[in-house]
């Protein structure tokens, strides 16, 4: 039979025992708290941060169930953007984040990380939310200052309606490239960059 039966998730409070281990490991202790929740519906990334205050890290229990070695460097990889975003405002795989993640002795920015090779991360996307009226929308790039939803007041910036900011990473199979065209010609193995 198939290993996802054996191994039980952590707990959301074993979660934050091991965040509150990473954070004084790596942080100094700095991270303020975070929420840290399992998302059944993700199926294409491992973890995601929502920027706000305080922070929500969310980790896909399908992807920890089979993979429960890559948990604890997915969380770090996740509270390494709550922590850039904290100091610098940086969102994203920026270089804060990338120095930050080599001082943390992680090497790959995929999210999915740890024995699972056959995922290359395609593209970073932010999505936009409003929390009173539910609109979504998808960007490329994060706005330079605070947006607020046009639904909920189409005629001037709210503060009352923030948009929350999700930042998306895209996971695709190699292989499995559909539309998107290699940026280099394949005489290189894939790798992250
Ligand atoms: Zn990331
Ligand atoms: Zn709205």
């Amino acid at each position: 039979m198939r290993a996802e039966m054996s191994a039980p998730l952590p707990t959301e409070a074993d979660l934050q025992m091991l965040f509150a281990r990473l954070n004084l490991a790596h942080f100094d202790g700095e991270i303020g708290a975070c929420s840290i929740a399992y998302n059944e519906r993700f199926s294409n990334c491992a973890g995601r941060t929502t920027y706000r205050v305080p922070a929500l890290i969310e980790l896909s229990p399908k992807h920890f169930r089979r993979y429960p070695e890559a948990l604890e460097e997915t969380l770090l990889h996740e509270m390494i953007h709550v922590w850039c975003y904290q100091r610098f405002g940086e969102t994203g795989h920026g270089t804060h984040f990338r120095r930050k993640m080599k001082r943390c002795g992680i090497t790959s920015i995929h999210h999915d990380l740890g024995t699972v090779r056959p995922l290359q991360e395609a593209s970073t996307r932010y999505i936009f939310r409003c929390e009173h009226c539910g609109m979504e929308a998808l960007r490329r790039r994060l706005p330079s200052r605070s947006m607020t939803c046009g639904r909920c007041n189409p005629r001037r910036h709210d503060p009352r309606f923030p948009l929350t900011v999700y930042e998306v990473v895209e996971m695709r199979i190699l292989g499995d490239v559909g539309a998107i065209a290699p940026k280099r010609a394949a005489s290189r193995s894939p790798r992250a960059t």
